[in-house]
């Protein structure tokens, strides 16, 4: 279906002689054979296939004007970024200053005069090269994720896969803006525009590097703007392979850039006055200090931010199957998965089965290397974090929970794993509402069992959150099934499984959760402004 839209992409093309649209096609092309593998000429030290431990990165992470940047602003010192697998250094990370944020911004500002003006069709190309060109790399882009990231081969393959997906979606989206026309009195009528905002700030969270990178750009750029993305310092690696292959797929120098960077970086974008809108995916203390900031300049927010989603399951279940999906609800990355639903209420007849066969299932899960095609469950992704989620284990048998399995630090048997940050995942049940592992958003391989006996019992407690990100129901009553989502307090509801997240839905949270989707074709709302144009078809009526 991609192939087939490309085709008709590239005979458009053609058809209209459109001069830059060819001759960026040319270069990508041409860039494509001379690269056959981005790694293999940027960042492998030995063989093409890399197993943990071997990786090391040397060149900028740095990204604008068409290639990668040496900074000129360094004020601070450089930080280290670890591979979570075996806890080695990976690479050091230079900040981006303000000096270099700015010649980041001016570069898009550039890219954006040249691509807002193209037609949708034009961008749909460009970005259906840009994907065809992750299908391509999808191997060594996954490989360097779970480098960085520490998440298994197996999940860092289906977020290339989502990523490629996004931007195939959104690029079938670029052809499709359109306007109102509204008719008024005397044959005068107006219409509407779909016009873009101009430099937009992706600002990403450590889980999903490579993917939130395509989640925020896509959207941004199918809809006419240009894009500043920011990674995660301790994940800063795979947003500049995106930002090559933009590139090489033909996109003008500026329109995806990306600068390193912790907090001073992101607020220096966040604060620029070029900047006409931020897209954030993090904390929700952060997003509150994001929105802040962009308010300043009146600039819009988008904020993915973080959930303590409840799934529910009901006596009615299949209940081999809602073990399977309180499994896919917690366990996906590590448990560090924004929708996670962590807090699982069993309805009590069925408790002791459920908990017997989750406890068997979870301690099934095969933990190890994660570049292993068998391993299920890698490293999480840094030492503090590990120990932050290991302290909640902790916290929550203080307050009276019991650990069915997991919750401890595990050392995989091959030697040159032995310093990474992995533990068992963990199922903990007896847990009450009131409970610090309840309330708080752990984001790592922690279940909550709590047990209720009514619906609207179960409802009530499920909607005790300031969060509202996601929600999953499982029961086989269809009737019971919608009513329980329609008042369920979240954004992204699964029935019957969860987080499933196709790029043609919306997804993003109620409440604390945050504002803004990101998928879906509402999303072109949140990357564009709307222009109403009055037009007069007779003589001005003027009171004066
Ligand atoms: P975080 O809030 O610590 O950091 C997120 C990003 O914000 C990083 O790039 C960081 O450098 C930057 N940042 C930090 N302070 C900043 C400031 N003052 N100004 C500008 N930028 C700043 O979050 P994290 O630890 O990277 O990610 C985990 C959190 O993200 C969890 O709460 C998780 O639920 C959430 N998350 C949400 C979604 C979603 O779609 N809703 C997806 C993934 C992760």
């Amino acid at each position: 279906m991609a192939g087939l839209l490309r085709n008709l992409l590239l005979q458009t093309c053609s058809r209209r002689g459109s001069k830059f649209s060819v001759r960026h096609l040319k270069m990508a092309l041409l860039s494509s054979l001379r690269t056959p593998g981005l790694c293999g000429a940027l960042y492998y030290t030995g063989t093409r296939s890399i197993s943990s431990g071997t990786l090391h990165i040397k060149d900028s992470l740095n990204f604008w004007s068409g290639g990668r940047v040496s900074l000129k602003d360094v004020k601070t010192k450089s930080e280290p970024v670890y591979e979570p697998a075996t806890g080695r250094v990976l690479c050091q990370l230079q900040a981006c200053g303000a000096a270099d944020v700015d010649a980041a911004v001016r570069s898009a500002s550039a890219a954006f005069t040249v691509w807002s003006k193209l037609a949708g069709m034009e961008r749909a190309r460009v970005m259906l090269e840009a994907a065809r060109l992750i299908g391509k790399r999808r191997e060594e882009i996954a490989e360097i994720e779970v480098v960085n990231n520490g998440k298994s081969i197996t999940e860092a393959r289906l977020d290339v896969d989502s990523a490629r997906l996004c931007i195939e979606y959104f690029a079938g989206q670029a052809t499709t803006l359109s306007g109102q026309h509204v008719q008024l009195p005397g044959g005068s009528f107006a219409y509407t525009r779909r016009e873009p905002l101009g430099v937009c700030v992706g600002i990403g969270a450590w889980n999903y590097p490579f993917q939130i990178a395509a989640w925020k750009s896509a959207p941004a750029i199918a809809c006419g703007n240009s894009m500043v993305f920011k990674p995660s310092p301790v994940t800063p690696v795979t947003a500049v392979l995106l930002a090559e292959i933009y590139s090489q797929a033909g996109a003008p120098e500026g329109l995806f850039s990306v600068v390193q960077g912790g907090q001073e970086t992101g607020s220096l974008l966040c604060h620029h006055p070029s900047v006409a809108k931020v897209s954030f995916t993090g904390s929700v203390p952060t997003g509150k200090k994001i929105m802040e900031m962009a308010s300043r300049g009146v600039k819009p927010v988008t904020l993915e931010l973080g959930g303590k989603s409840p799934l529910i399951i009901f006596e009615d279940t299949d209940l081999e199957n809602a073990v399977r999906g309180a499994l896919m609800a917690n366990f996906l990355s590590q448990g560090q998965v924004c929708s996670n639903g962590t807090r699982v209420f069993v309805q009590s007849s069925v408790l002791p089965p459920f908990l017997k066969e989750v406890a068997r299932r979870t301690k099934a899960i095969q933990i190890g290397d994660p570049l292993l095609d068998e391993t299920r469950m890698g490293a999480l992704v840094s030492k503090p974090h590990l120990e932050k989620v290991l302290g909640y284990v902790k916290q929550a048998k203080k307050e009276g929970a019991r650990v069915l399995c997991g919750g401890e630090p595990f050392i995989p048997a091959d030697p040159k794993l032995k310093d990474g940050y992995y533990m068992t995942p963990c199922v903990l049940d007896g847990c009450t509402d009131d409970m610090t592992c309840v309330r708080e958003e752990i984001f790592g391989p922690v279940m909550s069992v709590l047990s209720f006996d009514t619906e609207d019992e179960v409802l009530r407690r499920a909607n005790d959150s300031a969060l509202g990100l996601a929600a999953g129901v499982f029961t086989k009553d269809v009737k019971r099934a919608h009513r329980v989502i329609q008042n369920l307090q979240a954004g992204s509801c699964f029935i019957n499984n969860y987080n499933i997240t196709p790029v043609e839905v919306p997804f993003g949270g109620y409440k604390a959760s945050g504002i803004g989707r990101e998928n879906g074709q509402v999303t072109i709302e949140f990357y564009t402004q709307l222009k109403t144009v009055v037009v007069e078809m007779g003589d001005v009526d003027s009171l004066f």
